[in-house]
């Protein structure tokens, strides 16, 4: 999207490894922390963003003292622990799950008591696509799963009895301008997001104002600057927050085809300090499949579809639970 409007980009990764790479290898710490490096690269730059929540804030602080880092390292931080996140929201007025802290073995049992079961422990820190959470369906699952979550620092959340999941999809120019995309419904299968389909169903179309109502809050408090992506929960009880993500995000993948202007756009248009792209959809339905593990393999299969935009990331290793790619119809209903 930035060599689209004629930028050169510059690109710091500490190593060419895969991303999953990065957050387990501890050598890659190095490359954070190596400040000439990162000062000969912020020279280079005249604004450097994210799409990657997982940079260390430190390095994010670093560079921010050689060069605009848009959005800055405060959300980052936020962002980076669940518990940090839930609070912040739960203090603009938002209204995440119940939940407790769980530091250790001994809290998750307070948790317990507070939250009831059922419930889902999550690390606070490096979780995605699911990994580094566990079900509890009643109080007697706790040292299971304090085991499978590998005894890291966690947050206790009750379950949510949700009819749908949305994704607020959002973004805030350098002059604080907001404007939304449409929401999508987000179908999860075992953790992982598979699908997002616009019209999403009635119960979402209302719910979505206040959701935006809140995301822009917290936009707006942090003076964030790029695109910002929250997850929800339509429930009886109206919008549910469940976490956001300070970046371009996986269900607004849509918008690639789906909408006048791309999340990939508008964020670069956001950091850049342009005048921001028209967020409208351009024709129903649209519909976003993710292509996990061996999903892959029907990519033949796929391309047979003239309507099928596909996405091959290319990734050389197919593991299940994967994201390898995605495919989206936009104003096509694929059977
Ligand atoms: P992502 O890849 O979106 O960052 P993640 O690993 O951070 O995922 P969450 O978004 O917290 O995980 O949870 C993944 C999915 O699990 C949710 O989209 C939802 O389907 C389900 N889930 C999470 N928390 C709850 C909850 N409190 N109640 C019911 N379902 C939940
Ligand atoms: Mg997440
Ligand atoms: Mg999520």
């Amino acid at each position: 999207a930035a060599a689209q409007l004629g930028y050169h980009i510059h690109i710091y990764a500490p190593d060419a490894e895969s991303v999953a790479a990065q957050v387990a290898a501890q050598h890659t710490q190095a490359a954070w922390d190596d400040e000439p490096r990162l000062a000969a690269f912020a020279a280079a730059c005249d604004v450097v963003t994210y799409e990657f929540e997982n940079v260390p804030v430190d390095t994010v602080r670093f560079l921010s003292g050689h060069v605009a880092v848009r959005p800055g390292a405060g959300v980052l931080e936020i962002a980076q622990d669940r518990l940090a996140e839930k609070n912040f929201v739960a203090g603009l007025g938002g209204r995440p799950a119940p939940f407790a802290a769980v530091p250790d073995r001994a809290a998750l049992d307070a948790a317990l008591d507070q939250v009831g079961a059922p419930a889902i422990l999550k690390t606070v820190r490096m979780g995605y696509d699911g990994k580094g959470q566990a079900r509890l369906a009643a109080a007697g699952d706790a040292d299971a799963a304090w085991d499978a979550i590998d005894r890291h620092a966690a947050v206790l959340e009750g379950f949510v009895t949700f009819a749908h999941e949305f994704s607020v999809l959002m973004v805030r120019g350098i002059d604080g301008e907001t404007r939304f995309w449409d929401s999508s419904v987000n179908v999860h299968e075992g953790g992982i997001l598979a699908t997002s389909s616009l019209p999403p169903p009635r119960q979402i179309l209302d719910q979505q104002d206040e959701a935006r109502a809140l995301l822009a809050k917290i936009a707006d408090d942090l003076d964030y600057i790029g695109v910002l992506t929250g997850e929800f929960f339509a429930t009886d009880d109206g919008p549910i927050f469940n976490e956001m993500a300070p970046r371009v995000h996986n269900s607004g993948h849509w918008t690639i085809e789906g909408a006048v202007t791309s999340q990939f756009e508008n964020h670069i248009r956001a950091v850049a300090g342009l005048p921001l792209g028209d967020t409208a959809t351009v024709a129903l339905p649209v519909v976003m499949r993710n292509l996990i593990g061996h999903d892959i393999d029907g990519v033949p299969e796929l391309l047979a579809d003239g309507a099928a935009h596909v996405h091959h990331y290319g990734k050389a290793e197919v593991r299940a639970g994967r994201k390898l790619g995605h495919v989206t119809w936009a104003g096509t209903s694929p059977a």
